[in-house]
This record gives C-alpha cells, structure tokens and sequence, in this order.
C-alpha cells in the first residue's frame, strides 16, 4: 500500500517544492509515496472563482467559504475515504512525533491548507477535520505546515530511509533529545572528538550517549524531562 497524499490548496504550485529533492523526491519517483493537488480556486464561483468571504461580525481578513471548500473535499476526498483529512491550524494539536508515526502507518492523508484569516468553522465539523498546527507561530498559509508534515511523515515510510533503524534513536522517538555527533577530522580548531567515541567500547559509547542525551534534555527541555521521568505518554 502506498501512502497517499492529497493537498488541497489556493497554491498547489508549491508542491513538491521541497517534498520533490532528496529522500523524500526520490521515494515520490519510486512510488513511495504519492502526491494529488487540487485547486481551491476551481471550485470558486462567479466570475472570479470567489473562494473566500468577508468574517461574519466583522473584523479583518476573509475566511475561505465552508461551501467552496466542502466542495474541493468531496472531489479529493469522497466520503468512503478511510484516510484521516486533516487542516493546518494554529489552532490544532501541536504536531508530535507520534501523530506523524501513526499517520505514516495509515493508508494516507488528506490535507487542507488555510489562507487569509483561516476558514469557515462548520466545515471543520461538516467534514470531520482534525486540525493540526506545526507550533506556536503563524504562517501567511498551509501549504509550509503541510509541507513539513508531510516531510516528516515520507521519511518514516517503508524503505524510504537508508538505514531503517536510524529513526529509531531520533529526538522524540525516545522521549531525549539525541546525543551530539561527532566525524572526523578528529580535531577541529583545537576541539576533539570527545575519547569514548573512539575507544571502540560500544557499552561505554551507549552510556556516553544516553548520559548526554539527558543532561541536554534537562537543560534544553525540562518539559521534555519532566514527561520522561514521569513515563507520561505523549
Ligand atoms: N487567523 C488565524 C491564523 C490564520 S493564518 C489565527 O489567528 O489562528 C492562515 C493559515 O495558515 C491558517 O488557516 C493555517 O492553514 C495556516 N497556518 C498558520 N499558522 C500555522 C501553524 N502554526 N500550524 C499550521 N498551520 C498554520
């Protein structure tokens, strides 16, 4: 089964963008993975495919209309679709490791990405969206967030990674942040690779690197420490 991905968006022309170099580039042209865009605007009426509207009680901006984008969710996404829609927010559970693991064991996702002052809130639960935001900042639109969701979503698909095991002591796959890496040369202006590294002692380099991972934990994401020594599920 291929992991599908279908992008609904006023900018379909930045996809690939990034998703079309690299790891994820090449697992596009090897079928990994597969990418649908529509276009927010073909589904627009009157004479200038209007999609959005004036925000009812006033206020700045325009709000992409609930109609227009039930209508380009119907097209991607008829209503037997076993995949999860999902619509970038600000507003959403913050993106997590786990939730990208769990989408990247499932058949795919469908992904609407917001403009202006974000969109009409009955589509949310018309069309049962689960909105997801990628942090505590705003971007001018999804297609970024989507973007990055969707990056880390390819890598962690079935042959997709070189080394299928190198995931697994990423930061967050482990509830630590990863220890530092160090390559050769094995000095860089007056700083060496610290010596356990190189002694060839893999028990020894296991400990240096959990050791590590911890006290950059505690001292970079206490929140992070406080949930690993409480074992408390993301
Ligand atoms: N008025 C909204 C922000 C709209 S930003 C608010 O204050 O909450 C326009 C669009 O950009 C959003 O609809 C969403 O699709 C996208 N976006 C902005 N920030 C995001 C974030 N942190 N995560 C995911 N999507 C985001």
């Amino acid at each position: 089964m291929t992991f599908r991905a279908s992008i609904i968006s006023l900018y379909p022309e930045m996809f690939p963008g990034p998703l079309g170099h690299s790891l994820a580039g090449r697992a596009l042209s090897e079928d990994k993975w597969s990418l649908e865009l529509t276009q927010l605007r073909d589904f627009g009426e009157g004479k200038h495919s209007r999609v959005d509207d004036t925000p009812s009680g006033g206020g700045a901006g325009m709000v992409l209309k609930a109609d227009i984008l039930g209508k380009a969710i119907d097209a991607a996404s008829p209503a037997d679709d076993p995949r999860p829609r999902l619509l970038m927010s600000p507003r959403g559970r913050p993106l997590h490791q786990s939730q990208v693991r769990q989408l990247a064991e499932g058949p795919g996702a469908v992904i609407i990405c917001g403009r202006f002052e974000g969109v009409d809130e009955r589509i949310i639960e018309a069309r049962n969206l689960q909105e997801v935001s990628i942090g505590d900042y705003i971007l001018s639109g999804g297609e970024p967030a989507a973007i990055i969701l969707l990056d880390a979503i390819v890598r962690l698909l079935p042959g997709v990674m070189g080394n299928d095991t190198s995931g697994d002591t990423e930061s967050f796959e482990t509830g630590l942040l990863e220890h530092p890496h160090y390559t050769r040369p094995q000095e860089f202006e007056g700083r060496t690779i610290p010596e356990v590294l190189t002694s060839g002692n893999h028990k020894a380099i296991a400990e240096w690197q959990q050791q590590r991972a911890e006290k950059l934990t505690k001292a970079i994401r206490p929140d992070l420490w406080d949930k690993f020594n409480k074992k408390i599920p993301d």
